[in-house]
């Protein structure tokens, strides 16, 4: 069965040309330093991010978490949005892997401003008190936001002031870029580290991509081996990453349209509220009534070759992506809202 998969954007195939470029890819061994596709795909992120040097890692939470790894000391605080991914998904490897607090901070529906960061900065001086090292942002935000420039610069303004490292988890930072219409290196400036996924949207089928200052990266490249993240021949991954920097990236914007599309046509039906101001990029969040059999949803849709995840806590996350036509997100509304009328529960 063709499928139509609304869980995720990591569940993206790799595109025809990522499997011929993988397949020929010129690879050499990464930990030696000497893959090509390696070097390539680096270089090219730091071109279009605005950063002296790349790390190839597996995966996003790696790379969070190897930032973290090699801004902190065991003890240091980690300011953070109380709904970031790092405290939510991340398994709580902080406390694991840098030994770091994390001091979740309460945002605006995602934002994490610079008013609420001020007063939650450690003050030096004081025997009693943790450091605060870093101050970590996400953007685009896991709730479907792009997040203004102006609000990341104001951090970065008190970052600058304290003497404190901004690190910025870009799962989705082109996707921010392309929905604000902002330059990447612009929102990555505001950042000291960034991390991107190459396996969400740009369809990479694995790897993500930590970047920073030489110093930085040579102090994380260190680290990744420590944590068994040092690869040989992935320049047959990079391949597939370089085609997701190059080809795939601008056309994020079809999937934030194809959200858009999806989002219009069963909003308001079925007791279902998409959660507009959330939707500026490929996630369409939305509430759904509380008669809702989410599981039976599911597994309804499922039969009809549609994939989502059930509801939790009553909302309902759909995201598009190149494997989704505007046509088959169509399909899939109408489908919904079939399911959902199967329920009883009334238009
Ligand atoms: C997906 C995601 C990550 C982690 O990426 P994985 O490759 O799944 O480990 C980190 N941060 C955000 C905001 C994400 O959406």
């Amino acid at each position: 069965m063709h499928w139509i998969d609304l869980r995720s954007d990591t569940v993206t195939p790799p595109t025809p040309a990522m499997r011929r470029a993988m397949a020929e890819a010129e690879v050499g061994d990464d930990v030696y330093g000497d893959d090509p596709t390696v070097q390539r795909l680096e270089e090219l992120a730091c071109e279009l991010l605005g950063k002296d040097a790349a790390l190839f890692v597996p995966s996003g939470t790696f790379g969070n978490q190897l930032a973290l790894f090699t801004h902190c000391q065991p003890g240091d605080e980690v300011i953070c949005g109380e709904d970031s991914h790092l405290v939510w998904h991340e398994v709580g490897a902080a406390a694991v892997i840098a030994g770091a607090n994390l001091r979740p901070v309460p945002t605006q529906a995602g934002e994490l401003g610079a008013e609420a960061i001020r007063p939650r900065i450690r003050p030096p001086g004081d025997i009693h008190l943790p450091k605060t090292a870093l101050i970590a942002l996400e953007n685009a935000h896991s709730n479907g936001r792009a997040l203004p420039l102006a609000g990341m610069q104001a951090v970065r303004r008190l970052a600058d002031e304290k003497g404190i490292a901004v690190h910025l988890d870009g799962a989705r930072l082109f996707n921010a870029a392309v929905a604000l219409n902002e330059d990447p290196a612009a929102l990555a400036a505001c950042a000291d580290s960034v991390m991107v996924c190459l396996s969400k949207g740009l369809a990479a089928p694995v790897g993500s991509l930590l970047l920073g200052s030489r110093d930085f990266i040579e102090l994380a490249r260190k680290k990744r081996k420590l944590l068994g993240g040092g690869l040989r021949q992935v320049g047959i991954l990079a391949a597939a990453g370089l085609l997701g920097l190059t080809d795939m990236r601008e056309r994020l914007q079809e999937d934030h349209a194809n959200a858009r599309l999806l989002a219009g046509l069963f909003d308001g039906q079925c007791g279902i509220t998409v959660l507009h101001d959330q939707l500026d990029i490929n996630l369409v969040w939305c509430r759904v009534p509380d008669a809702l059999d989410g599981a039976r949803l599911a597994a309804d849709l499922l039969r009809d070759g549609i994939k989502i995840n059930p509801p939790e806590d009553g909302l309902l996350r759909l995201v598009t992506h190149w494997a989704v036509s505007a046509e088959q997100a169509r399909h899939s509304a109408q489908r919904l809202l079939d399911c959902i009328h199967a329920q009883g529960i009334a238009a």
